[in-house]
């Protein structure tokens, strides 16, 4: 067997890096950046990147370090401490490192990093005598123990961070900075003692075994439980792994002419062009993220320390031109020095994002074509979603920052398994925490919001949420939360667990109990978005609506037609139930005559009504389709009514409700099969929609764009026989009004016998809409409405990869689709395809159809705007 020994390890210093930008997905989000930064001249601490393959071959080989791994390490290492002058492990003039985490794709705070490894009793002496600063030394090495001591042996942090209270007591102090050496020194010792009690050993004095240990324990959080739950929310694959980056340390806690900070190059929230972020001074990193101290506002580093805040400007600039994109940047200044330790994509609010795209178009950095690509469809439904009503008295208790836009009332839940539980029993929650934390990341999914009175607009709680599109306020400091009695007090208020509120992560304001909202007001970069992704998208946009209130919402957001007008939704009106009601039981034609007679002119009124607002836009009206169950008379008044208005007995009314019950509605008489037994009733539609056409062409002076929908076919003879009588209607309503009609008649294809028999179908439509919902429900023999019991199962399981009810089942029910399209334009290639389920507003599914050439997909009007960014995507990609 041969041996090859792969290289796994890149170094990057001295303004030059192994590692490029395309090595991303071994090197990790981390690793690029920092050899990025390096290669573009910015202030790097040198170090390298072990590759995250070796993460992959840990996990295989029994969570052992392989020897090869361990030789390219300790060579790569010595090359840092020569770049340096200076040695790990050396009592003189130690060097110490940081062992950080950093997968692929960015996950902000769910594995693991160690800060100042390379300390023992004896560096820290060393280390004290480099920067003449015993203080310094020790708090290091305090911070280490505490550290390693967390992410490596696996224990608890609170037993740490209680034996630091203490001691700032003791010593009336109130922050970690006050402590003094002598404390700093107990508390190492203290610290120590904690360990030997909880693990039996004493603290590793041995650094290189301190370096391998936390490799491994680096390794082992990218399998951690918060990690896994952080993919699984955000469907990430486990695979891949994580790199592993070390790198000396920089000391932001060295003195007050040191800090450390974490900035975005743009405003997250609203996009807008000025640094954001926070700093705090004498403090390490970490120090920010946990929400320890409240940090200060980036605009204050300006003040007191202009030229440092200058540099930074500067090379946020120099990213955002490398990147094209914003950047989430973490620096450290080491007396005076300015050290940059990390560039990312930032994470950003969908307004925020739209901003950015649209801003970065005008200043020349990218093109229209990747603006487009830059925001996801699917966020795009948050903005259309309602904010607080401004006209609304509120009853605000307390104020916090604006962490994360968007309103939400909930029931108050304390912890994140409460906030869960709520949402589980279908209520909704504001999880409301001092701080959160990782382990809290299923809670602030499952809450409608998130609220602390800790942290800043940096702290974990407002990164997450950001992410999540969810409000949030955070460091609402008034707030005081007592988790052992389940409650917190604002000024007087007592706020208990269950208790309504409110916040608005716009304005900050907590408010008590529920606030109506309104439509929100589109921002202008949304809207110039919108018409970019109008002009390249070859994919048209209709909309499902059948009441005149949808429609004009669908015409608002842009719908370019209507892709089905479920005429059944039309017969639930109290008005007209009763005349449905009497045409379900006729007995005989002229029953059911006499009850078409009566919807008729209600039909007509309605196609007169959607055919005025849709103008020359396409209108797909789809026939009668009805779940008989749903319309058949059931309550005592319900058939008394029917047997009034009908001239019918009680007893004749309830024994035709009984013939016409079945067991099975959805596999039942219905669709195109109820016309096929009562003609009556689809000639009463189609005269309902010429007679219609007539009204409205006649004094609109408009050029109507009808299409007839025939549905449920399953065979030639159905459709031939439906087409028929539709052309024989129009012929006779010709007759009588004089003229001709121009309308088109189609079918939806969403049973598979029909989407395999296409082509015997196709000579007799115009067009054909897939009906994805019920193609679905029949290919996979799975009721929708059934699915919810066992379908997240599947899903969770990798039964199936995705609900098949959200995104389209390519591979089953997108091959009947194919099948089907490529049969039909087999015989008749003018046949025009659409989309008509709820797949037509996801945008997977919509890539799909794009590719298959459709002409359209139709979607429910408040996903039109998702269905053009994404129709718009599939343009550009395609390119
Ligand atoms: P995360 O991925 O959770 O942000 P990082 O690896 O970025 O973890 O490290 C956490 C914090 O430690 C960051 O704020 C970073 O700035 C700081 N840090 C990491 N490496 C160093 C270093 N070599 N010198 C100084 N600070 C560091
Ligand atoms: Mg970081
Ligand atoms: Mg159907």
């Amino acid at each position: 067997m041969t041996n090859i020994i792969e290289k796994c390890v890149y170094s990057f210093f001295n303004n030059q890096a192994e590692g490029t930008a395309t090595m991303k997905n071994i090197l990790g989000g981390k690793g690029t950046g920092l050899a990025e930064m390096s290669e573009l001249g910015l202030p790097v601490p040198p170090g390298f990147t072990i590759s995250a393959d070796l993460c992959e071959q840990y996990y295989k080989n029994g969570r052992i370090l392989p020897k090869f791994l361990l030789t390219q390490l300790y060579e790569a290492l010595s090359e840092v401490e020569e770049s340096l002058g200076r040695s790990f492990n050396d009592e003189h003039n130690p060097l110490l490192v940081s062992v950080r985490s950093g997968a692929w794709i960015s996950m902000p705070g769910m594995m693991d990093t160690v800060l100042n490894l390379g300390l023992n009793d004896r560096t820290v002496a060393g280390l004290a005598k480099l920067h003449n600063n015993e203080r310094f030394a020790y708090d290091s090495y305090r911070r280490f123990i505490q550290m390693y001591s967390n992410v490596v042996l696996k224990l608890r942090s609170v037993h740490f961070e209680e034996v630091l209270d203490l001691k700032k007591q003791d010593r009336g102090v109130r922050l970690d900075e006050e402590l003094d050496v002598l404390a700093l020194k107990e508390i190492i010792e203290e610290y120590k003692k904690i360990v030997k009690a909880k693990t039996g050993v004493d603290f590793l004095q041995e650094v290189h075994v301190q370096l391998e240990e936390a490799i491994k324990a680096v390794f082992d959080s990218w399998m951690s439980p918060r990690a896994i739950t952080y993919r699984k929310i955000n469907n990430i694959s486990d695979d891949y792994g994580t790199a592993v980056t070390i790198q000396a340390m920089v000391f932001g806690n060295l003195d007050s002419t040191s800090a450390t900070g974490v900035l975005f190059s743009r405003n997250p929230s609203t996009g807008e062009r000025k640094l954001f972020g926070e700093y705090l001074p004498n403090a390490q990193g970490e120090d920010i993220v946990s929400g320890i101290r409240t940090p200060n506002p980036i605009s204050k580093l300006a003040e007191t320390m202009p030229a440092i805040y200058a540099q930074i400007e500067q090379f946020a600039i120099k990213l955002e031109r490398h990147y094209k994109d914003m950047q989430d940047i973490e620096f450290t200044v080491e007396q005076g020095k300015l050290w940059m330790l990390q560039t990312r994509k930032g994470k950003r609010t969908v307004e925020s994002a739209l901003k950015i795209a649209v801003d970065l178009v005008s200043e020349g950095i990218i093109t229209k074509e990747e603006a487009l690509q830059r925001v996801d469809p699917c966020s795009l439904d948050q903005l259309l979603h309602p904010v607080l009503d401004p006209k609304v008295k509120k009853d605000v208790i307390a104020k916090g920052l604006p962490a994360s836009p968007g309103a939400a009332s909930g029931l108050v839940a304390f912890s994140a398994e409460e906030a869960e539980r709520l949402t589980k029993l279908g209520n909704k929650s504001i999880l409301v925490r001092t701080e959160t934390s990782p382990e809290d990341i299923h809670g602030m999914h499952a809450a409608q919001g998130i609220l602390t009175s800790r942290g800043g607009m940096t702290s974990h709680a407002a990164v997450v949420a950001r992410g999540m599109g969810k409000p949030c306020i955070a460091g609402a400091s008034s707030l005081s939360i007592d988790y052992e009695k389940n409650l917190m007090r604002v000024d007087g208020h007592v706020v208990k667990e269950h208790d309504q509120i409110t916040i608005d992560g716009q304005s900050g304001e907590i408010i008590l109990g529920t606030v109506s909202t309104i439509k929100p007001v589109l921002s202008r970069p949304f809207v110039q978005m919108m018409t970019w992704a109008d002009e390249i998208r070859r994919l048209k946009i209709r909309t499902n609506a059948e009441t005149v209130e949808d429609i004009k919402t669908a015409l608002n957001f842009g719908a370019e037609g209507i892709g089905l007008c479920r005429t059944e939704h039309m017969f639930f009106d109290p008005k007209r139930i009763v005349s449905v009601r009497k045409m379900i039981i006729a007995n005989s034609l002229e029953q059911r005559r006499e009850a078409l007679n009566e919807i008729l002119p209600m039909q007509r009124k309605d196609f007169v009504a959607i055919f005025q607002l849709m103008k020359e836009k396409p209108v797909n009206i789809r026939l009668l389709d009805m779940p008989l169950h749903e319309f058949v008379p059931k309550t005592e008044k319900e058939i008394q009514q029917v047997a009034l208005s009908g001239r019918l007995s009680i007893e004749s009314v309830v024994d035709r409700c009984k013939q016409v019950h079945e067991t099975n509605p959805m596999l039942g008489h219905r669709g195109c099969r109820l016309a096929l037994t009562y003609p009556e009733i689809y000639e009463m539609q189609a005269r309902a929609v010429f007679e219609a056409m007539y009204e409205v062409e006649a004094t609109g002076d408009v050029k109507l764009n009808v299409e007839i929908m025939v549905p449920l076919v399953v065979n030639e003879v159905e459709i031939r026989f439906l087409k028929n009588l539709i052309d024989g209607v129009a012929n006779k309503v010709a007759e009588e009004k004089g003229g001709k009609l121009d309308y088109k008649v189609g079918t939806m294809i969403e049973l598979p016998r029909a989407a395999l028999c296409s082509d015997k179908i196709a000579p007799f439509v115009d067009f054909m809409s897939y009906g994805t919902n019920d193609l679905s429900q029949t290919t996979f023999g799975i009721s929708r409405d059934d699915a919810s019991m066992f379908m997240s199962h599947y899903v969770d399981c990798g039964i199936f990869k995705n609900d098949p009810f959200v995104e389209l089942d390519e591979e089953g029910v997108g091959e009947l689709i194919k099948i089907s399209c490529a049969k039909t334009r087999k015989v008749k290639h003018t046949v025009k395809f659409g989309i008509c389920g709820e797949h037509g507003g996801e945008p997977n599914s919509i890539q799909f159809f794009n590719e298959l050439g459709f002409d359209y997909v139709s979607c429910s009007p408040y996903r039109i705007q998702v269905a053009k960014l994404a129709a718009a995507q599939c343009a550009v990609r395609s390119k």
